[in-house]
């Protein structure tokens, strides 16, 4: 039985045809290019080469790279105004509303951010709590203490949450803990992902019918 729905915040809750989370990827290219002091395309690279090992940029240049202005970073990736270009969304609101549980967001990112898109989008008032990275102490998903916190926080399990993300390793992450997962794979990227692939999240009415149905007599 499925009590509760644990939502990711960006290219899950709005498209990401919007590019509003390949902005935020520039700005912290950008960020790591003139903190390391290397040009933009290296920084990429070992963006790209560190990631996997941490649960996002910022806990990487603080356990590698000495970085220590945790709200400096913050403040030049996610400038005032990052959002006002993404159109609310009634169509997920109305969506939102129709789900029988209550939902709830985890997100990688700091508050302020998630903030911003959840009023653009039109939805900041239909979570029962958002859980960002400073609530969970810089560390992010998929690292199992963070879903452990938040499950606590909202007095639920992993087997009764089902949890949805965009990016495969945080879906996974929570598999490995006995939760249900679904990847929002919007433009099927993830053919051969091995857990339960959505491509739009309205196929979550769906599963959670399949889900919740009572057993046939
Ligand atoms: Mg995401």
């Amino acid at each position: 039985m499925i009590k509760y729905v644990l939502f990711d915040l960006d290219n899950t809750l709005y498209s990401a045809r919007h590019g509003l989370e390949d902005s935020v990827g520039k700005r912290i290219v950008t960020f790591v290019s003139h903190y390391l002091n290397i040009p933009p395309e290296e920084a990429m690279r070992e963006r790209k080469k560190w990631i996997t090992r941490y649960s996002t940029t910022l806990e990487w240049l603080v356990a590698e790279k000495g970085l220590t202005d945790i709200e400096g970073y913050y403040k030049t990736i996610h400038p005032e105004g990052e959002a006002d270009f993404l159109p609310p969304d009634p169509h997920l609101r109305s969506f939102l509303q129709s789900l029988p549980i209550p939902c709830a967001i985890l997100t990688n990112s700091p508050r302020e951010h998630a903030d911003r898109v959840l009023r653009r989008l039109g939805v900041e008032d239909l979570f029962t709590r958002v859980f960002d990275i400073r609530w969970n102490r810089f560390k992010g998903k998929p690292a199992p203490e963070v879903f452990r916190r938040v499950l606590d926080a909202l007095g639920t399990a992993p087997d009764t949450t089902l949890f949805v993300d965009d990016i495969p390793r945080f879906v996974e992450g929570y598999q490995d803990l006995g939760g249900k997962g679904a990847l929002l794979d919007e433009h099927d990227a993830y053919p051969d992902f091995p857990h339960r692939r959505i491509r739009s999240l309205r196929e979550i009415t769906g599963l959670l019918h399949s889900w919740n149905a009572p057993p046939a007599p």
